[in-house]
């Protein structure tokens, strides 16, 4: 079984990030991102430290800005407008999971779209649902980028993604449409779920529990992205077992080592293209 290796891409992707951090450098220009939390989740606060430190390394000033867990939906709604309406910020993160009182559909929509690069804003959730993608969220196009990465060929090949959140499982699914791969999408409603990823030569799994994809649900050579982060008292673990799809998968992409490098990188790739989008816009003539 092949391991599909996130970092070389994540570097590759790094390199050319750095080079157009320097370009808006010459123009005074320090790409920004605010990422904005309520409260403490482990796993959230483990991803915000790894944008801090890696936007440190692409010269992208990655601002945290905590909100404190008893905040009410009109705080964090007001604290996303003002990085919304700061022209000094390109790009904007909420952090999730948010404390349950909270409506996290209702107040992406307090975000400049512009700023919204994880791409959870009902415009742009639409203009990847009409297949014309701007901002993704970036497990997305992290995936679709490791996968191509590796040449797996993706026109004409059966997917399943399984999952169908906002963040993860659509997103795939309409990014794998793109590349003219004819997808099923599976949940927790789903019936025979085995008899679906044994029809599959791509599988992509998004559904938040350990061991979950075993490889009695494979067929032989499947090539598998897991999606999933498990804190577990043996560490990170994603969604395969690893030890069970190994006779059978033709691929695996591990957790850690993976999407995770990936997805760091792409986050402030579009954190940059905010940027030089943002600016271009305020030199451009107006008419
Ligand atoms: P989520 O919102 O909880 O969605 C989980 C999905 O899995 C749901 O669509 C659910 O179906 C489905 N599911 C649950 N049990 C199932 C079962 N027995 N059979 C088939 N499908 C089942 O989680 P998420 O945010 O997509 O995250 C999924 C995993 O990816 C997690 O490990 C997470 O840590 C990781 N991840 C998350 C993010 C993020 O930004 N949130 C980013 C990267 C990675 P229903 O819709 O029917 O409930």
């Amino acid at each position: 079984m092949r391991l599909l290796h996130g970092r070389p891409l994540a570097e590759s992707i790094n390199a050319a990030t750095r080079e157009r951090v320097a370009t808006l450098e010459r123009r005074n220009i320090l790409p920004r991102l605010d990422v904005i939390s309520v409260g403490i989740d482990p796993a959230a606060s483990t991803y915000q430290e790894r944008l801090v430190r890696s936007g440190k390394n692409l010269g992208i000033d990655v601002r945290a800005i905590a909100l404190a867990t008893g905040a009410v939906e009109a705080e964090v709604a007001s604290r996303l407008q003002i990085s919304s309406a700061d022209r000094s910020v390109h790009g904007i993160l909420m952090l999730t999971p948010l404390p349950a009182s909270l409506d996290e559909a209702r107040l992406v929509e307090a975000m400049a779209p512009a700023k919204d690069v994880e791409g959870v804003h009902p415009r742009n959730a639409g203009l990847l649902a009409a297949g014309r993608p701007h901002f993704v969220p970036s497990t997305a196009e992290g995936i679709i980028e490791l996968l191509k990465f590796h040449q797996v060929p993706l026109r004409g090949a059966h997917a399943v993604v399984v999952g169908r959140s906002a963040v993860v499982g659509r997103p795939t699914a309409s990014l794998l449409l793109r590349e003219d791969a004819t997808v099923a999408i599976a949940h927790s409603k789903s019936s025979d779920l085995p008899t679906l990823t044994r029809a599959a030569s791509v599988v992509v799994v998004a559904v938040g529990r350990a061991g979950f994809l075993t490889g009695d649900m494979l067929s032989p050579g499947a090539i598998v992205i897991d999606a999933g982060i498990n804190v577990t008292p043996s560490g990170i673990t994603g969604d395969v077992n690893v030890e069970s799809v190994t006779g059978v998968a033709g691929a695996l992409s591990p957790v850690p080592g993976g999407l995770g490098a990936v997805t760091t990188s792409l986050l402030l790739r579009n954190v940059v293209t905010a940027a030089e989008e943002q600016n271009e816009r305020r030199r451009a003539p107006r008419h």
